[in-house]
């Protein structure tokens, strides 16, 4: 008695350790009300293939999660008693992947599962940057320490497929009914660990309809300032998640609800500031939303780029009243937001290169004379670039008639094409004496804004 109460005393820095030893709930189908084949038969079958071997295997997180809370899942996570070797040699396709957090992907016909070793909680020996983010996650635990060591509750649910119970550690489903976004263990001391648990915490509760509980949110804004310290290619991959979630919309808006836009990430405080460009980017994104809800693909680049459209837009202007020439200034307007962009938030090499693409050829929509307008039907990225101008239209930018008019353009066959073009009005160069007929004055105006995207900026 004596002894556990000091050990109790000792440990008391540790409150989690003795938390995870708490007994879990054991839910029941009737109570959790998750239907046996709504689980994908990946999942299900990754499971038997652990439990087989002597593990544990179980379906965790987001998929447990999502079906409680009557939504399809994305993906499924599962977690084991299995070392990340022991997993990969019980699978034929089968690899470890990750250094910070290791784990194995798992596939099963055209499903990935991410397979997890049940973790440990940290201790002193945890290796931490000097602001407390935990550098390394591999030491591997008990099922509920690993329960404990997840954010949020609601995460933390254990579906077993063999007798479809859900073990629960932190009422984690009594949560999820009462809409309650809650963390596990101190959020202080959560959030330094690992920083981005803040944005999962916006995310997730604007994905659910969660409140977040006041002891997880309030933190929030004064320690927004630790995403800094993240490495820009995780949080790039956790705004992409937050942008491509199918509810960029209420996400964001929760943000700026609780005042979280300023200073959280540089991309959204550019999103959120732009007077001119807010009709567009909430356009944009609820598009995003509507695309990601049918099922349909989506693009990160043309997302990014209609994010930071009208910062482009703010640069081209002042760099054309400097006189700059007009394709040189939206090159180097291009630019300076993409650098400004890429240093924080680590956008890949390919999507800005995308991105600029897609932006380059906004100007190209304004001709519609001689065999630019063909030229640029015949663009791969043609659908992308008129899609943008189409949003740009909708947004009041520019007037409907433009991507009505390449619409009519796009669909008409080769005759009608040639009577919809206008007459050239180039008359100087049309002029200009050249040995061969034909269309030299087009091509040349044409050529140089088809290598405009090619110019180093
Ligand atoms: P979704 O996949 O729908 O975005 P998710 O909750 O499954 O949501 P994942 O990133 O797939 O998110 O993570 C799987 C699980 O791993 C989570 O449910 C949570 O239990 C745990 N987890 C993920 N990220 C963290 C984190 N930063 N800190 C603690 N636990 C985490
Ligand atoms: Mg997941």
């Amino acid at each position: 008695m004596i002894r556990k109460l000091l050990r109790r005393v000792f440990r008391r820095p540790q409150a989690s350790a003795a938390e995870a030893l708490r007994e879990p709930a054991i839910i029941g189908p009737g109570q959790h009300g998750i239907a046996r084949d709504a689980i994908s038969p990946a999942a299900r079958k990754v499971c038997e293939v652990l439990q087989g071997a002597g593990h544990h295997g179980y379906v965790v997180g987001g998929a447990v999660r999502d079906l409680i809370a009557g939504f399809r899942p994305k993906d499924y996570d599962i977690a084991t008693s299995a070392t990340p070797e022991q997993v990969k040699d019980l699978f034929r396709r089968a690899r470890i992947i990750g250094r910070r957090f290791r784990i194995v992907h798992v596939m099963i016909g055209a499903e990935t599962l991410e397979v997890s070793t049940f973790r440990a909680l940290h201790d002193n020996g945890t290796q931490t940057d000097e602001h407390g983010r935990v550098l390394h996650d591999n030491v591997f635990g008990s099922q509920a320490e690993d329960a404990t060591r997840r954010d949020f509750t609601i995460n933390a649910l254990y579906y077993n497929p063999g007798d479809q119970t859900v073990i629960d550690y932190h009422h984690g489903v009594a949560d999820l009914r009462q809409k309650t976004l809650r963390m596990i263990g101190d959020p202080r001391q959560r959030y330094r660990e690992d920083p981005i648990r803040m944005l999962r915490a916006v995310r997730m509760a604007a994905k659910l309809g969660l409140a977040i509980d006041p002891a997880a949110r309030e933190p929030i804004r004064e320690m927004s300032g630790l995403l800094e310290n993240v490495p820009p290619a995780r949080l790039f991959d956790e705004m992409l998640k937050l942008l491509l979630s199918g509810h960029a919309v209420p996400c964001l808006t929760q943000l700026r609800d609780e005042g979280l836009h300023h200073g959280l990430l540089p991309l959204l405080d550019v999103i959120m500031e732009q007077p001119l460009g807010e009709r567009f980017v909430w356009l944009s994104l609820a598009n995003t939303d509507e695309r990601v809800g049918a099922g349909k693909a989506v693009s990160p680049a043309f997302l990014f780029a209609t994010l930071l459209w009208h910062e482009v837009l703010a640069h081209w202007e002042s760099r054309k009243s400097r006189d700059e020439p007009t394709m040189a200034a939206l090159h180097a307007a291009m630019g300076d937001v993409l650098d400004a962009q890429c240093e924080k938030l680590a956008i890949t090499r390919r999507i800005a290169g995308d991105v600029k693409e897609i932006w380059a050829l906004q100007p190209r929509f304004e001709a519609r004379s001689g065999r630019r307008p063909l030229r640029l039907l015949e663009q791969p990225r043609f659908r992308a670039g008129y899609d943008f101008l189409l949003l740009r239209a909708q947004s009041g930018e520019l007037p409907m008639e433009m991507p009505q008019w390449w619409e009519r353009f796009a669909n008409s066959d080769a005759e009608a094409r040639l009577e919809m073009l206008e007459p050239d009005k180039t008359p100087r160069r049309r002029r200009r004496p050249r040995r061969s007929s034909g269309d030299g004055a087009d091509r040349d105006a044409g050529t140089q804004a088809a290598h405009a995207p090619a110019q180093d900026t």
